[in-house]
């Protein structure tokens, strides 16, 4: 088998040509052999302006050309740098002259905000909108045979937010997303010719990862016409499709419970969650409306969606004595991933005891993108830490406890507090801050600031715009809560249990969202 990515999809094309490989909501656009030819025309189109290795953003919503021009970046030797498309302008700049993106694919709503940053002086010489005819000059000329990689070549950046408060680029070569593919078939699900996946998640993340089992086992992509979630959209979809299967956070895995009860989900094979934490009574009435067909992965960008997982199976199997408490775990070790929990001097801890995750396995990423410091830091000793506290049961299923690194997952999203305290420090009258998760029925958790002023605390509406000027929309607190100091250990560490033990009682400033 080719190390390159790219193989998956030729393969899929002699094998299936007539089979339906990608559309766009109920209507099919290509066929495989349509989609191959597209892709390595395209490629040609970029390896005629780009050296192998070139890095190329995608900065795209979800749309159907997310799966050709990825394809097409592995096809030509390059490497995909797919980002986040709900990220603030700045934090885009940043990305895409970190990766040194050379060529960038936008949709037309994001083309605006990058456009700026390409010139004859730039690294990034050209923006290409993938609504435009631009697009189609790209992929007219003649197709090229798919380049060679080597495995351990960067294929995927990833850019994820740091505890620094700058986004780090988790390097995912073809060894570790071919990995990541096969971990699928082995411990998530089968995937017939003609089942479809519905990417009504990020194409950017968890479910771009899921456009490669699909392609590699001639599965349909489908991209929803929103582009995003919408659940009267997905119980029409899954009207249109046939074993169809869907990546959730859990937001949206109850946004489609809480919807009318007549909507008819015969065709949904598999809806895999993950990417936060799922309460057991959630899950529970998921598969009451649903059945069986709910399967959980866990995962980070550094070991994407592939660190534990429980299979339909492990969800069915009502009569095990366990069965609560495998429910609300994240399950086990992905097959041919080593999954511990080890104590501060990395050593394994027995069943039941607490401490960090440390995971080792093909999917694990080679490192961050120009960043060694970090990079040995958080592969020290061969390990991955994912700055995710758990245990282990006597089975090997795994508990998430607590995340160390403090992150907060709203509605999917990461957000770390440190980001966020940096930008509200700018404002001259806020003297120190500490941003906290607080449970949140609709958002899983939502973002909450605790502000000491200097002198007045300033209006929600100021801080608001602070945000919005610095960082994505998303990120912006949801509430800002007045102190006069905050609660601090001994060597001065910000004490954020504590914090978290005040969200109840507190007032805050201005309205809450
Ligand atoms: P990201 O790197 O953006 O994919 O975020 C990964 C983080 O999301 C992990 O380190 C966990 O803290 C959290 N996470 C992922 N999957 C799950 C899950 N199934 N249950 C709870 N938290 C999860």
């Amino acid at each position: 088998m080719s190390a390159n990515l790219a193989s998956l999809l030729v393969r899929s094309a002699h094998a299936w040509p007539a089979r339906p490989a990608l559309a766009r909501g109920e209507r099919t656009l290509h066929s495989y052999a349509q989609l191959a030819a597209r892709v390595s025309k395209l490629a040609a189109g970029l390896a005629r302006r780009l050296a192998p290795d070139d890095r190329v953003a995608l900065v795209m919503k979800n749309c159907p050309q997310y799966v050709e021009a990825l394809f097409a970046c592995w096809h030509a030797g390059l490497c995909a740098v797919p980002v986040n498309a709900k990220l603030h302008t700045k934090e885009l700049e940043y990305i895409l002259a970190h990766s040194g993106a050379r060529l960038a694919f936008a949709t037309a709503d994001l083309v605006d905000a990058i456009a700026p940053l390409q010139g004859p002086a730039a690294r990034l010489t050209e923006v290409v909108d993938v609504e435009s005819a631009r697009y189609g000059e790209l992929g007219a000329g003649a197709p090229m045979p798919m380049a060679a990689r080597r495995a351990d070549d960067p294929a995927w950046l990833f850019y994820t937010s740091g505890t620094t408060g700058r986004p780090k680029g988790v390097t995912l070569t073809h060894r570790n997303v071919m990995a990541a593919t096969l971990a699928y078939f082995s411990d998530v699900d089968a995937i017939a010719p003609g089942d479809a996946i519905i990417h009504a998640a990020p194409m950017s993340h968890g479910s771009g990862f899921y456009i490669l089992p699909h392609i590699a086992h001639a599965g349909l992509n489908v991209v929803p016409e929103s582009g995003g979630f919408d659940a009267a959209e997905i119980y029409a979809l899954l009207r249109a499709h046939r074993g169809v299967s869907m990546f959730a956070a859990p937001t949206m895995v109850k946004r489609l419970v809480d919807f009318p009860r007549d909507a008819d989900s015969s065709n949904l094979k598999t809806i895999v969650y993950g990417g936060g934490p799922m309460y057991v009574a959630d899950c529970k009435a998921a598969m009451a409306r649903f059945g069986y067909k709910l399967a959980q992965i866990y995962g980070q960008g550094e070991s994407p969606m592939t660190i534990t997982a429980m299979s339909k199976a492990i969800h069915a199997d009502i009569g095990n004595p366990r069965y609560e408490q495998r429910l609300a775990s994240v399950g086990q070790g992905f097959t041919g991933v080593e999954v511990i929990v080890a104590d501060s001097s990395d050593r394994p801890l027995p069943a039941g005891e607490t401490g960090e995750i440390l995971v080792r396995g093909d999917p694990v990423m080679r490192g961050y993108w120009e960043n060694a410091e970090a990079s040995a830091e958080t592969l020290r000793g061969g390990w991955l830490h994912t700055g995710d506290v758990g245990c282990l049961d006597e089975d090997g299923f795994l508990s998430l406890k607590d995340r160390s690194k403090g992150v907060i997952i709203s509605g999917g999203s990461n957000i770390y507090p440190r980001e966020v305290e940096e930008v509200l420090l700018r404002h001259p009258r806020v003297s120190e801050v500490s941003v906290v998760g607080q449970s949140d029925p609709q958002w899983d958790e939502a973002v909450v600031a605790f502000i000491v002023a200097r002198g007045e605390p300033p209006a929600a509406e100021e801080l608001d715009a602070l945000c919005l000027e610095n960082i994505a929309r998303f990120k912006r607190p949801k509430r800002y809560v007045p102190l006069d100091s905050l609660p601090k250990n001994s060597t001065g560490k910000v004490l954020k249990t504590e914090l978290r033990k005040l969200l109840a009682g507190a007032d805050s400033i201005g309205a809450e969202r």
